[in-house]
């Protein structure tokens, strides 16, 4: 795959956190909007190898993939990407389980 140059900034995201259409980046795949994170530490998982076991949520989408949600595990260095609309339906699954 040939990486294509960037041709200036894009037009970024609402809820981009950089909101500067990525000017500095070189080439238009790594022009990516990507939201705040929003960081967990669940109390249930254990430090692995000095690596807290947080789990990072963010919105991203670039010129080379639908928007998706990114859900990220630092201790596992795993990530679980999910359409928005199947984040929502995670949403609703987990607080119907939360429930019970
Ligand atoms: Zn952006």
């Amino acid at each position: 795959m040939t990486a294509t140059r960037a041709q200036g900034p894009i037009q970024c995201a609402p809820w981009c956190a950089q909101r500067d259409g990525h000017p500095g980046e070189k080439f238009v795949e790594d022009q990516r909007c990507k939201s705040t994170a929003v960081k967990i530490r669940p109390s249930l998982m254990r430090t692995v190898e000095g690596i807290e076991p947080d789990v990072e949520v963010y919105r991203e989408h670039g010129p080379d993939f639908e928007p998706r949600v990114v859900i990220y595990q630092a201790s596992s260095d795993s990530q679980i990407d999910v359409t928005p609309t199947e984040a929502w339906m995670l949403v609703a699954l987990l607080e119907a389980v939360a429930a019970l």
